[in-house]
């Protein structure tokens, strides 16, 4: 399994494009985190401090022949234009990794004719090709454009997880691992349950953050989810999982404290 390296692009004061009152370097900087802490120690985040492209990073970087080095960036144009795609450099095919990685950023932000892209005059595709790098840039859809960016913010650690897959490193399991785990359920727990309390988050993981929040909708008291039979504890409370029926995606409630059994406070009560 070959590691992966990221460098997250603009920074040390390049705030790369702007949209929607985001940064592209805030924003490739907050994805780095979460494919790290997904990947756990098949990633390596170089320093997010440095703008890699000014200080001619990669000219004097070395990494292990069989890894390979991704550059993340989000383009910046008129506000229509959106979707994610993968530089590569002229001349070059692109390898297994390239092909993943571009099917499936385009898949999750659809809207560019070219999924991959060769590029020759790219001062960091060059710098890498120079040194025997295997790199490819994403460019992980349009700040500039707002549904690329609610995509982008909902659904990152779908983006990271992603990645992660293009790459064969599978999702690591040990992400904020409760201190008392719960086996995960085959059968029983799902079914239609009824919302005891107004504004219950929607997430795109089974953790309490900031960056797993689904804007814009919640479960209020009253409200009917039909959760599927998974469910796990973590972060002080049980998690239910739903598939949402636009998105398709996976979705995440807590349904209440970790007590063992069904609580009349909990947030969600099976009906
Ligand atoms: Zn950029």
């Amino acid at each position: 399994m070959a590691k992966l390296y990221l460098i997250a692009g603009h920074g040390a004061g390049d705030p790369g494009a702007c949209g929607g009152g985001q940064t592209e370097a805030a924003n490739v900087r907050a994805l780095a985190s979460r494919i790290k802490a997904l990947g756990g120690s098949d990633v390596e985040v170089l320093d997010t401090s440095r703008n890699w492209y000014a200080d001619a990073g990669i000219n004097r970087l070395t990494i292990p022949k069989d890894a390979a080095l991704l550059e993340l960036h989000m383009d910046g144009a008129v506000e229509t234009a959106r979707g994610g795609h993968v530089i590569i450099k002229s001349g070059y095919e692109p390898d297994a990794y390239d092909k993943a990685l571009a099917d499936d950023i385009a898949r999750i932000l659809p809207g560019r004719a070219e999924k991959i892209i060769k590029r020759s005059n790219l001062a960091n595709v060059n710098r890498a090709a120079a040194r025997g790098i295997n790199y490819r840039l994403v460019e992980c859809g349009f700040i500039s454009n707002a549904e690329d960016r609610a995509i982008f913010n909902s659904r990152m650690d779908e983006i990271a997880t992603t990645i992660l897959a293009s790459f064969g490193l599978t999702q690591a399991p040990s992400i904020a691992p409760s201190p008392t785990p719960v086996p995960v359920a085959t059968k029983g727990f799902g079914g239609t349950y009824r919302c005891t309390v107004d504004g219950l988050r929607i997430r795109t993981s089974p953790y309490i953050r900031k960056d797993n929040i689904v804007p814009n909708v919640s479960y209020d008291k009253g409200d009917e989810v039909v959760l599927d039979d998974w469910y796990q504890s973590h972060d002080g409370y049980i998690w239910g999982r739903y598939t949402g029926i636009e998105s398709g995606l996976k979705r995440y409630v807590a349904v209440g404290k970790p007590t063992g059994k069904p609580e009349p406070d909990d947030y969600l009560i099976r009906i």
